[in-house]
């Protein structure tokens, strides 16, 4: 007897979003082996089915920022077993926060979500997991501590967060150089936000001697507030605390929360 693999439904749809999640998805070398395992029922992308069915996965990428996508995302949950937030717009906002003019809601705002990937886009090895993850129907699993906790550059927390921060970069001309590039960015005086940041990436930007900016968002509870905590902890400069970009880059506040 011949046994018929079933192949899982999956939808994949983009709101207001730079589309960074779908092309890091599409560039995956496990995409040819998600594409094996599934039967892409949307995905304006790559096909010109029009139409929602119904489908075991959706995987959202982008904020919603119009009134229009508030429909098309309840269409979606309704036709979809498992919801999953893809990227960092999809899951807090995103970067759409740091403008006055337009909304940058999180999908958790209108649906219920069942998973969230973040990162802005997601790093490679996660994003590629969490969907593996999905196709054999188990949940996905996201590291469970902080940026500090493996950086190289890891210090004593408690001093360097004594520091004042007077910045929220290195100078141009010492961002490659070797001066100081074994100490904490905090015990330097410069911002760095791996203390609430889920940790995942294997640490590029602080690799490359850029502070972490907090794109996989917070380890639990929701991202504002794990920011304004821990703002409240280090001694900021005057200029610095007036800056609203730190609070809204990856999201503005909002009262329902991704798990
Ligand atoms: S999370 Fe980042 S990469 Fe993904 S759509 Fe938003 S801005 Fe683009
Ligand atoms: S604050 Fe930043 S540089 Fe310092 S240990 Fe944590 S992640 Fe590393």
């Amino acid at each position: 007897m011949r046994w018929l693999k079933i192949k899982v439904k999956v939808i994949i749809e983009s709101l207001t979003s730079c589309s960074g999640c779908i092309l890091t998805l599409l560039s995956l070398d496990v995409f040819p082996q998600f594409l094996e395992r599934t039967e892409i029922t949307y995905f304006p992308f790559i096909s010109d089915k029009k139409e929602f069915v119904k489908s075991d996965i959706a995987l959202v990428e982008g904020c919603v920022s119009e009134a229009s996508q508030i429909e098309t995302l309840k269409t979606i949950r309704k036709n979809s077993v498992k919801l999953c937030a893809l990227g960092t717009c999809a899951a807090f906002g995103g970067i759409m926060g740091l403008s006055k003019r337009k909304k940058s809601d999180p999908i958790s705002k209108f649906v219920d979500v069942d998973y969230v990937i973040p990162g802005c886009p997601p790093p490679i090895n996660l994003l590629g997991n969490a969907l593996m993850d999905l196709v054999e129907n188990k949940p996905i699993k996201l590291p469970e501590k902080n940026m500090c906790y493996s950086c190289p550059l890891k210090g004593e927390m408690k001093k360097n967060l004594n520091t004042p921060i007077l910045r929220l970069f290195p100078q141009n001309s010492k961002l490659n150089s070797k001066e100081n590039e074994q100490e904490c960015f905090l015990k330097r005086g410069i911002l760095c936000l791996g203390p609430i940041t889920r940790e995942g990436c294997d640490h590029k930007c602080i690799e490359l001697g850029i502070p972490c900016e907090g794109c996989l968002g917070p380890v639990s509870k929701d991202y504002t507030s794990n920011l304004i905590n821990f703002l409240s902890l280090v001694p900021l400069s005057n200029k610095l605390k007036r800056y609203s970009g730190i609070f809204n880059r990856f999201s503005k506040p909002v009262l329902k929360r991704c798990s």
